[in-house]
């Protein structure tokens, strides 16, 4: 059966000296998550690889290198959700660990679906996963930005949509959220069906962009429900990205894929850093720009 992986990493305007590193970044994303899928390894375990990848790599806001918040500190947000028994794990305002995807990944396999801050990171520590010091995260390029500029603003979050051979679909998201925003600020990026939602009976998405746009409209859920109604992954995807700019206003920008292994993506930030691959595909693609 026909498998597929796209990621994402933000939707924003992306300088021309970040544009070769967003896209090799995802290419490195897409191909580790492709090379589990070739060897028939599941759509959960896809994503959490592609997005360990890009989690710690500087040029995105996830992992090493997220955002700061208003006090100078990292705090990450997460969620990674399956479509057959649409099992689902997140955390949110979580400190010092390296992969908060993978803490979100444990998180599924408890009766909880959102753990958060410092009980998320005891959790994280209970079970094993790689824990380090928050300052450790911070970035160099980073601190500068949050040093000059005042500006509430986010950007190059990560997130990963997988169907493997078996028909399963995957999502996933990890961001280090808004810069300045106030500690404890929650985003779409952790909460199921607004940031990210997987679903065998319709395909995944994964979204980025202005979180509290985003998130009033629940656009993961409702880019599904338009593919149950009978829309394909891109068309799904664009109307979804219209409805929030005429309601709410913001930019924001989101990979699917539907029940076919369709690729969508749609954004009306100026760019969306993206990779994919297909079955069909010897190698991936990568773009900044939706290509029509
Ligand atoms: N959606 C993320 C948030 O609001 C930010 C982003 O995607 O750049 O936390």
């Amino acid at each position: 059966m026909r498998w597929a992986i796209i990621v994402h990493g933000g939707a924003h305007t992306i300088t021309v000296d970040k544009i070769e590193p967003h896209k090799a970044g995802c290419l490195r994303a897409v191909e580790a998550g492709a090379a589990l899928l070739e060897k028939e390894g599941s759509a959960l375990e896809a994503v959490e690889a592609a997005i360990r990848v890009l989690e710690d790599d500087p040029t995105f806001n996830a992992g090493f290198g997220s955002m700061l918040n208003s006090e100078g500190e990292v705090e990450m947000d997460a969620a990674i959700m399956e479509g057959e028994r649409l099992r689902a794990g997140a955390v949110a305002s979580i400190r010092g660990v390296r992969h908060p995807i993978s803490v979100a990944r444990h998180v599924m396999d408890t009766h909880h679906v959102l753990l958060s801050a410092e009980g998320a990171r005891r959790f994280a520590q209970e079970r094993g996963a790689e824990l380090c010091d928050p300052a450790e995260l911070v970035h160099e390029e980073q601190r500068r930005e949050w040093e000059s500029s005042k500006e509430v603003r986010g950007s190059d979050t990560v997130g990963c949509v997988a169907l493997d051979r078996f028909g399963n679909f995957a999502a996933g998201t990890s961001t280090g959220g808004i810069m300045h925003k106030m500690p404890g600020r929650i985003g779409d990026s952790p909460l199921i069906g607004l940031g990210l939602y997987a679903d065998n009976s319709a395909g995944g998405v994964s979204l980025t962009g202005d979180g509290e746009s985003i998130m009033k409209l629940a656009l993961a859920h409702r880019i599904t429900n338009s593919i149950c109604n009978g829309e394909d992954a891109d068309r799904a995807a664009e109307e979804a990205i219209a409805s929030m700019a005429r309601r709410v206003g913001g930019e924001a920008g989101c990979i699917v894929l539907d029940r076919q292994g369709r690729v969508g993506v749609a954004h009306n930030a100026e760019n969306l850093a993206h990779a994919y691959r297909t079955s069909e595909m010897r190698c991936a693609t990568a773009s900044v720009q939706k290509q029509r």
